[in-house]
């Protein structure tokens, strides 16, 4: 298992080596210390990462507990800063994976520095960089998740897949291609990302065990309630050695992966339904106001006949009339009614 450890951002040096302190002598299993230093904050006005100053406390926490550390680069500058203050591993997180340039540049940077290290002694701590993590895109994208694992490979540095889900929510499908695709790259979770909420982080690193997946990347603040971004998601270091002692392997990985995406789709279906209902429900209050009858004769058949036409390999035109049909009978009821 990998596990990749820290807070969401370095803020000072004592938050670093304190959080790192704490995991050091809590923490049973082996682990790569994290700390974003450049962060891609959605606000301009919130805090933007400590820069190049939180890289060399990273580096004291390598010197001091014997920790490898990770960081995450967005720019070819990054690369450069990163691996000339020894980072050993670089993480390239969701909204950079987004963009296909941004990827190759960043895997283009990573090519050079490893020619130039011939010449310039200070590119020798390329030889540090021990692996490259891609998160998943923001947006639930398996083909170009996949892309950027392919452009990262160009580097020939290990490459692993971090599913960090899209926005708060786990996008399993989307894993679920990528690791049929490329079974040979190991796959973290980040339930920390996936949830937004540090509650949440327990139940989700059950998937680790249940999906058969590589690790995890987890955030942990000495102090979360003081943290300077994602406050809500982080944990502190005394719940991780809990929280990871519930990991371990299973034999149904996967009928776990095609539940993991059944569950998904059912989410997805019941938000659906809701749109659906709460759009009947303002289109009654507006046929009351225009007074309007509620049931159009005309316009249920042409629905109707709509559903009738559903070409599906997956279900009956028979299934999909039925379901219609409870659908909008529940639909005119809320129509009538106004509320559920
Ligand atoms: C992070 O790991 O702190 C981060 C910014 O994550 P993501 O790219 O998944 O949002
Ligand atoms: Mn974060």
């Amino acid at each position: 298992m990998i596990y990749i450890l820290g807070p969401c951002s370095a803020e000072s040096r004592e938050q670093v080596l304190e959080t790192a302190r704490m995991l050091k002598e809590t923490c049973s299993v082996p682990f790569i210390f994290r700390a974003g230093v450049w962060k891609p904050r959605t606000r301009p006005d919130t805090f933007q990462g400590a820069g190049e100053e939180g890289l060399r406390w990273l580096s004291e926490v390598k010197a001091q507990y014997g920790i490898p550390v990770a960081t995450e680069v967005a720019t070819p500058e990054h690369v450069s800063a990163a691996l000339e203050a020894g980072m050993d591993y670089l993480w390239i997180g969701a909204r950079s994976s987004a963009t296909p340039i941004v990827v190759q540049s960043l895997a283009d940077s990573i090519c050079d520095l490893k020619i130039r290290r011939f010449e310039d002694s200070k590119i020798r701590r390329f030889e540090d960089l021990k692996g490259l993590f891609i998160k998943n895109p923001v947006n639930a994208d398996a083909a170009l998740w996949l892309g950027n694992i392919e452009r990262l490979e160009q580097t020939g540095v290990p490459v692993m897949a971090v599913h960090r889900g899209c926005g708060h929510k786990p996008s399993w499908s989307v894993a679920h291609e990528v690791r049929l695709a490329r079974p040979d790259i190991p796959m973290l979770l980040d339930p920390s990302h996936m949830s937004g909420d540090a509650a949440k982080v327990p139940e989700l690193l059950t998937k680790v065990t249940e999906l058969g997946l590589d690790g995890a990347m987890i955030e942990v603040h000495c102090c979360p309630e003081k943290a300077l971004s994602d406050a809500k998601q982080q944990i502190r270091p005394s719940a991780i050695s809990r929280q990871l002692s519930a990991v371990s392997h299973q034999n149904t990985v996967e009928l776990n992966w095609l539940r993991a995406e059944i569950d998904e789709l059912d989410e997805t279906l019941w938000e659906t339904v809701a749109a659906r209902m709460d759009v009947s429900r303002r289109i009654g209050e507006w046929k009351k106001a225009h007074v309007v009858a509620q049931l159009q004769p005309e316009r249920y058949q042409q629905i109707k006949s709509k559903v009738e036409s559903q070409k599906s390999k997956a279900f009956s035109a028979d299934f999909a009339l039925r379901l219609w049909e409870i659908i909008h009978e529940e639909s005119v009821r809320i129509q009538v009614k106004g509320e559920k």
